[in-house]
């Protein structure tokens, strides 16, 4: 028998013994797949509860090593998510057993148990699963885009609007994501210009919500051509119908629609969607022992670190109550 639980605490053997005991590969309690915001509170939350764990993500810290702060300025927030994040990161890094970097490439589900396979080679199984993957976006590619990247440009305004009150802020996008930025970014803001393109997917409502804003422009089929400035962006060239019109602004943001990063369920959940893994209440999906939490699910409207942090824990804790029926079950 090669099963691989630590049984170091009452709970942990309380939570094992219902194990089947064929098993050649490392058998956890949970594995838990992203190390962003999600994956790192549910890992801590699983450590907290003596849970036999196992994190596998290609990075720790995910979007919050690389947010796109548009500009450098005074932050009003006493604590800000990033440093919550930061804490539950480096609290996990001393947990070295507990966590693997590797890309997940598949997952699939036979009797109850669930198998994770890495590029790495890796092939580890579980009772229970949770997916926080996060949310995937695309780049507009144009010139300056990249120049610009945190130095006038951002990817998540309503992360920032509160940095620009008063100010003149420009956004592109091609769905409702951008015009739920602009409406939050008008109350702020001094003034707004928005950029869509002729193929956006905006809702009809809700854009001729958003053109009633007084303080916002919106410039209806419009193709974002460049970014230029100095050391930070400060204007963006739009080629629209009635020709080519520069736009200077304070802050720029790119708010293409995103997908939900969820291409390694494809052999154990059909779904429909931009990849938004669909849950219920307690963070499970279709499947008994699969969980998701943070951007990857349907659930996930805030685009939010401390929402996506409250999601994994949610999630964790309901991983941890269906486990413990498990174990009652089998007992
Ligand atoms: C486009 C976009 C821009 C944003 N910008 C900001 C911002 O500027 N400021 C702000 O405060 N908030 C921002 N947010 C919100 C915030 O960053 C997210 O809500 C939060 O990071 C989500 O946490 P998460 O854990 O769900 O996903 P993520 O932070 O995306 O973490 C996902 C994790 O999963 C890992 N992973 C993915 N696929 C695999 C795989 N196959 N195998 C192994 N590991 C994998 C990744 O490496 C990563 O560690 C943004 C959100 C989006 C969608």
């Amino acid at each position: 028998m090669s099963v691989a639980v630590k049984a170091v605490s009452p709970q942990k053997r309380l939570l094992a013994v219902s194990w089947p005991v064929c098993y050649s590969l490392t058998m956890h309690d949970l594995i838990i797949i992203g190390g962003g915001p999600a994956g790192l509170a549910a890992a801590a939350y699983a450590a907290e509860r003596q849970l036999d764990y196992l994190l596998l993500s290609r990075d720790l810290g995910g979007k919050c090593n690389y947010l796109a702060r548009p500009v450098e300025m005074e932050d009003p927030s006493q604590v800000t998510a990033k440093d919550i994040v930061t804490i539950y990161k480096s609290k996990l890094e001393c947990l070295r057993h507990s966590y693997r970097l590797e890309t997940v490439t598949s997952i699939s589900h036979e009797g109850g148990v669930f198998s994770v396979t890495t590029d790495k080679g890796g092939a580890d199984q579980s009772r229970a699963v949770l997916v926080a993957t996060g949310a995937g976006t695309r780049r507009l590619d144009v010139p300056g885009e990249l120049q610009y990247l945190s130095r006038g440009i951002g990817y998540s305004a309503c992360s920032y609007s509160h940095l620009f009150r008063g100010k003149r802020v420009f956004l592109t996008g091609d769905s409702d994501r951008v015009l739920n930025s602009t409406i939050e970014m008008s109350i702020q803001a001094g003034s707004v210009v928005l950029s869509l393109p002729t193929d956006n997917e905006c809702t009809r409502d809700l854009l001729d919500y958003v053109k009633t804003l007084g303080c916002v422009e919106v410039i209806t089929d419009g193709v974002v051509m460049e970014f230029s400035g100095g050391d930070y962006a400060t204007e963006v060239l739009v080629s629209a119908p009635d020709g080519e019109r520069r736009f200077s602004a304070d802050g720029f943001f790119v708010e293409l629609e995103t997908h939900g990063n969820s291409a390694l369920l494809k052999d154990v959940l059909k779904f429909h969607g931009a990849g938004y893994v669909p849950v219920d209440g307690s963070g499970m999906t279709a499947i008994p022992g699969l969980f998701a939490a943070g951007d990857v699910t349907d659930r996930s409207c805030c685009e939010h670190v401390l929402a996506a942090l409250g999601q994994g824990a949610s999630a964790m804790l309901c991983v941890y109550r269906y486990l413990r029926r498990l174990a009652a079950q089998s007992n």
